[in-house]
């Protein structure tokens, strides 16, 4: 990576292909050939229409009743993960805190301050979550250790997960601990997500509302390989850091409730015997949506 331009390397980082062999140019050159929008639109226009069969009915009753998410969401500007995909949420279910490299949450971007303000204010979702999502392959988070081949754009917006590697290096380093490169990538992914829960805590609106218990935090991470996602962070509590971890951030007790609750639900869904997709969403849509065939039955 040392010898590649700044684009270059900006390019394959962000593209999660960090790890790829330095001088394989097909990873990096820019690509050629003419732009043709119109391909685009054929594609989107007849997966819309694919789309509108299946769903339509189930968008008109959402829009009727007005949006009511449950759920806020930050998340990688990865084009391979998306919470609403991989966990099949309804429409109307999920708000957008924000997307971009890394799920960094910035305290003082101004759009990310009116989303959760907007959201606090004025959407009344019931049993309301902040779920801040990374994921496995981050580009952004192999990022951290070249940043000084990034552009400054990126960089600087890079810093602000840099608490995170920081933190699993001290640990490895204490504890004499030798793990493989992609168990490293996993815990700075993991840690990451507990140090933009802290940013997150430190919105005055936000924080007011956890400690009114009002509003919920989670922790998710999604595995890109399989589209798995994980309610927790394993690699950290494989290791025996997350308590390290949410003691460093200064979070434990925000998750400290929030873990618990989730150890019951997992609990009962381990005892429950399975159910269908449509039983499951029957429990987040309204009663009309249950009579119609508008589930995600495809996605
Ligand atoms: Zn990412």
């Amino acid at each position: 990576m040392a010898k590649l331009p700044k684009i270059a390397a900006a390019v394959l980082i962000l593209h999660g292909l960090a790890q790829a062999p330095a001088g394989t140019q097909e990873h990096w050159e820019t690509p050629s050939g003419p732009i043709d929008p119109a391909a685009h639109t054929t594609l989107m226009k007849t997966g819309n229409v694919n789309f509108v069969k299946r769903h339509g009915q189930e968008y008109r009753i959402v829009h009727s009743k007005g949006q009511t998410p449950s759920l806020i969401v930050m998340q990688c500007a990865d084009s391979r993960d998306d919470l609403v995909t991989q966990a099949e949420l309804p429409p109307g279910y999920v708000f957008a805190m924000g997307t971009n490299a890394g799920n960094i949450i910035n305290p003082k971007e101004t759009s990310l301050l009116a989303n959760v303000a907007y959201h606090l204010k004025h959407l009344k979702g019931k049993n309301r979550a902040y779920v801040v999502m990374g994921h496995y392959g981050c580009g952004g988070i192999k990022g951290l250790d070249e940043l000084e081949h990034l552009e400054p754009e990126i960089a600087d917006h890079l810093r602000l997960a840099l608490p995170a590697k920081e933190f699993v290096e001290g640990q490895l380093r204490n504890r004499k601990l030798n793990v493989s490169v992609e168990t490293r990538h996993r815990m700075i992914v993991e840690a990451n997500v507990l140090a933009q829960i802290k940013n997150l805590m430190s919105i005055k609106q936000v924080r007011s509302a956890v400690e009114s218990k009002q509003l919920a935090v989670m922790p998710v991470i999604s595995d890109i390989n399989t589209g798995e996602l994980h309610f927790g962070l394993p690699t950290l509590q494989q290791h025996g850091m997350l308590e390290t971890a949410k003691v460093q951030f200064g979070i434990q007790k925000w998750l400290l409730n929030q873990h618990r609750l989730q150890d019951q639900q997992q609990a009962r869904i381990q005892q429950q015997p399975k159910r269908t997709q449509r039983e499951r969403l029957a429990q987040v849509l309204p009663k009309e949506s249950r009579r119609t065939n508008g589930f995600r039955r495809n996605r």
